[in-house]
């Protein structure tokens, strides 16, 4: 997706040799109309698949995950979160542990049973994709559901890391509408082309 390629090369930076900060337009401060444009580009690229519903992971996966709900037709979103609050939550709950890449822990996640019917075809929607431990966490989340996870969309790939590539070789259908291929001096390498699935 050119004008995310674009937001990238311009407004981001690289730290160390695998953190991809883009803070000015998706982690921090928001760029709706760019965020408008990448929910609208995943219901493009999963137009061919039945999406019920779309589960992303608290908090930066959740900009991306509402406007493609709202592309799909206002389907319903549902973030799985990473603290367990007892008074707004009780053990009805689905979890599973996730590996933290940035933060270096290892974490629930958790989503109330009665949020996530079984049958449900589920759009998983992150904002990056490094080693996949969120977007596998997410989808152990939907099987323990007894649900479909008719696909994973994620903005920016770490293409540099793991996780693509393992959860292609899974069976599960991977947007990703960047790829960042590396980090040299806190530049960052960009793959070409459109929307690689
Ligand atoms: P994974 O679980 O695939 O290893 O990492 C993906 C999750 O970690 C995403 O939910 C994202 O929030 C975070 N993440 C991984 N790498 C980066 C990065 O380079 N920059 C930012 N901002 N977040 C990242």
């Amino acid at each position: 997706m050119k004008e995310l390629r674009d937001a990238i090369l311009e407004q981001g930076f690289g730290i160390g040799h695998d953190i991809v900060k883009v803070d000015m337009f998706l982690n921090h401060r928001l760029d709706i109309a760019l965020l408008n444009h990448i929910g609208q580009a995943f219901h493009e690229a999963f137009a061919d698949e039945q999406v019920d519903m779309i589960l992303t992971i608290e908090a930066s996966g959740i900009a991306a995950a509402i406007t493609t709900a709202q592309a799909f037709g206002d389907l319903p979103v549902i973030f799985a979160k990473k603290s367990k609050t007892t008074s707004t939550m009780n053990n009805d709950v689905y979890e599973a542990k996730v590996y933290s890449f940035t933060h270096k822990t290892e974490n629930y996640i958790r989503i109330a049973k009665s949020y996530l019917p079984s049958g449900v075809n589920v759009l998983i929607i992150d904002d990056f994709l490094a080693n996949g431990e969120a977007a596998e966490g997410l989808a152990e989340l939907v099987r323990q559901a007894g649900a479909h996870v008719a696909g994973i969309g994620v903005c920016i790939e770490k293409g540099f890391q793991a996780g693509g590539q393992k959860l292609r070789n899974e069976g599960y259908k991977v947007v990703s509408l960047a790829t960042v291929t590396g980090i040299e001096n806190g530049k960052l390498m960009l793959a070409g082309g459109e929307a690689q699935a």
